[in-house]
């Protein structure tokens, strides 16, 4: 099923996001993971895709193969840009049709140093307008940035290419992670203002421990609340306390998210099933 016509038919809608196994081909090592990531019946899973060189990017459709396949669970397979030619995202959007793949998350992909963009996308919006000419049947969504993607000329700027990423097909956003809703909020409303009307899922990382979250902010620029540091601080060395809070702070967001009628909740799992199922429990009843 399409993931816009998802969320057309139920708000808020319940997501996952996990990445391959780095060294297992086979996809085994995933398997308990999925077991209960999958019994939890969200409503899709994303499954990350390496910004270019990585090795498993062809095992991004097969474990999404897999969720379709076996657990009955609608895949989204994220597709990254700037290090692909024209002809290599054709070839890959062959595999999904094979696969019976109907979601994309469009995406630039990070910069990586070492590689060199080969210059036929500059933009996720590229992407969009180009599966949207050549594989119409694909549904393509985008990402968002709530606190601004860092490396945006501002936060309008940001908000006019997001524009641009909808108009040119995208049709429905994830957004990247933030601990303090206000941030959601804020940007939601300047969404409305600018007449950016596809549905967003607002993104949550649930805390395990402290070099995971303070690795994530460098990379991603999401700010951190003085309540939210004050937790890292407490529990620093205290791992089981550290985890109970960290699945806290998740829910309390969740909660107020969902009472502010957000369109969607994006887990990131880390592939971390014990995390999925804690915050599933908390919130049965509300999703
Ligand atoms: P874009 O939308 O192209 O934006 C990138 C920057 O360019 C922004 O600053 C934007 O303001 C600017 N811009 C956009 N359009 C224009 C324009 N027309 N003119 C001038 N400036 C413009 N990375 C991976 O490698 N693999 C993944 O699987 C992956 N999954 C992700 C999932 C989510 C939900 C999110 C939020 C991010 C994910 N990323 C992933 C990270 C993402 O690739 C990076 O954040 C990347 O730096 C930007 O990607 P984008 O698609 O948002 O880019």
């Amino acid at each position: 099923m399409k993931i816009s016509e998802i969320y057309r038919k139920k708000t808020p809608v319940l997501s996952f996001e996990i990445f391959p196994p780095k060294r297992d081909t086979t996809l085994t090592s995933i398997d308990a993971t999925l077991d209960v990531l999958c019994s939890l019946h969200p409503d899709f899973i994303s499954v990350t895709f390496g910004a270019g060189g990585s090795a498993t990017n062809s095992l991004t459709v097969g474990l999404a193969k897999k969720i379709k396949k076996e657990y009955g669970i609608e895949p989204l397979v994220h597709l990254t840009c700037i290090n692909y030619t024209k002809e290599e995202i054709l070839a890959f959007a062959d595999e999904l049709a094979e696969a019976g793949i109907e979601n994309v998350l469009a995406l630039r992909g990070d910069r990586n140093p070492d590689i060199v963009p080969k210059e036929e996308f500059f933009y996720a919006s590229d992407l969009v307008s180009f599966l949207k000419e050549n594989r119409g049947e694909l549904c393509v969504g985008g990402a968002c940035y709530p606190e601004g993607h860092t490396e945006a000329e501002s936060k309008v700027a940001d908000l006019h290419n997001l524009k641009k990423k909808t108009e040119a097909g995208a049709e429905f956003l994830i957004s990247q992670l933030f601990f303090d809703n206000e941030h959601f909020y804020s940007f939601r409303e300047k969404m409305e203002i600018a007449d950016i009307k596809p549905p967003v899922s607002a993104g949550i990382m649930p805390v395990i421990n402290r070099a995971q979250i303070e690795r994530m902010v460098s990379l991603c620029g999401a700010s951190l609340p003085e309540k939210f540091r004050r937790i890292l601080q407490k529990y620093e060395f205290e791992k089981d306390a550290l985890f109970d809070a960290g699945m806290a702070y998740a829910v309390n967001q969740i909660v107020d998210l969902v009472a502010h009628d957000v369109d969607g909740v994006h887990v990131y799992t880390m592939n971390n099933p014990v995390v999925a199922r804690r915050i599933c429990d908390s919130i049965r009843n509300l999703i």
